[in-house]
């Protein structure tokens, strides 16, 4: 039994270096990246902080909001036909800034096919399955970058640069890295797979960067300082589902307990997405996520606001003049305690 005895590091195992910084204010910071994809040879330019395609965060209204800060959001793959119609027909401005999510059953490409067919102009696929690690995940990548030839492909969820590699060459832009650090994921506790968060990033980041491709770091971060630390390790976009969960456009409706108010949030595969869209736990499997109730937070706009503060803030603090700059600028101190919790 080999034992690999690496130590790999989670956001919480790290804090980032101040640096030198000729920068006056965060206001001087740019958070706009510019992309040109590997495959799909588009052009890209936002800020690259996309909702996940969780039914209760990867929602059209949240995708409005987000949109007007020029971030993504990945749109899950249950609204039919109908609504995304009346959605993107109403809102022609947004199309740059959503992903469709899709799986890898036929249902699956037919409905892919048909909103692409739809509305051309979209350009992201997000290609999204628990584990990408599976043969037929490759060949389905494959599959759909053989039709979608111009198409921005998103694929995941890996967190080693072997596999990063394998599914750049088959067809992937942007490879999504994460295993198991999800707010809403339990898989760490029901199968023992994972890989800490930070070290997945460094390390995918390495493997993608040295083919031209991308990465998208998903899961885990639990406040702007995370974020902060997955694009410091390489990310280029930072995915959020827990973060951007109960606002007023996040899915879900808002609970009164004890004169508290709270929105469900669940993972999309624990028991309660499993009853609402296939019609129960599989008896061959375990459900893999948790239903949390969240506290209710307004506006996503506020919360959106205090996501890319933080991340200007680490940007002046290491010197980056745009967010471009934020890995090169990085250096990742390894620390025993994160912030002061007396007053908690
Ligand atoms: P968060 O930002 O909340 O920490 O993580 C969001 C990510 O968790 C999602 O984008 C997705 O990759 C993952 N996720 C969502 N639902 C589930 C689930 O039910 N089980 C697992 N294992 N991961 C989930």
């Amino acid at each position: 039994m080999f034992v690999e005895s690496d130590v790999k590091l989670g956001f919480n195992d790290v804090l980032i270096r101040p640096k030198r910084s000729n920068l006056k204010s965060r206001s001087e910071v740019d958070l706009l990246r510019t992309f040109v994809f590997m495959h799909s040879k588009r052009e890209w330019t936002g800020v690259p902080v996309v909702a996940s395609n969780m039914d209760t965060t990867g929602t059209f209204e949240v995708a409005e909001a987000l949109a007007r800060h020029r971030l993504l959001t990945a749109i899950h793959k249950h609204y039919s036909i109908k609504q995304w119609d009346d959605f993107l027909n109403s809102h022609p401005d947004i199309l740059p800034f959503i992903m469709v999510s899709t799986g890898t059953s036929d249902a699956d490409f037919k409905l892919l096919s048909e909103i692409l067919e739809r509305h051309e102009q979209l350009q992201f696929i997000c290609i999204d399955v628990a584990n990408g690690y599976s043969e037929s995940f490759v060949e389905h990548v494959y599959k759909v970058r053989e039709k979608f030839t111009d198409k921005t492909i998103v694929a995941g969820n890996v967190v080693t640069g072997e596999m990063v590699e394998e599914l750049l060459l088959s067809g992937a832009d942007v490879v999504k890295v994460g295993i198991g650090p999800g707010s809403v994921c339990t898989t760490r506790v029901k199968a023992g797979v994972g890989y800490p968060q930070l070290s997945a990033v460094i390390e995918c980041a390495d493997a993608a960067h040295g083919l031209g491709g991308r990465i998208m770091s998903d899961g885990g971060c639990t406040c702007p300082g995370d974020v902060a630390k997955a694009f410091g390790g390489g990310a280029d976009f930072v995915m959020l589902g827990g973060m951007f969960a109960g606002h007023d456009e996040s899915g879900g409706q808002i609970l009164e307990r004890n004169g508290r108010q709270f929105k469900v949030f669940y993972g999309m595969s624990s028991r309660t997405a499993m009853e609402k869209h296939s019609g129960g736990v599989a008896a061959y499997r375990a459900s893999e996520g948790k239903t949390v109730e969240v506290p209710y937070r307004g506006p996503i706009d506020d919360t959106v606001r205090d996501i890319l503060g933080g991340v200007r803030s680490a940007c002046t603090y290491v010197g980056a003049a745009a967010l471009r700059e934020l890995t090169k600028r990085t250096t990742f101190i390894r620390v025993q305690e994160q912030e002061n919790r007396i007053f908690d």
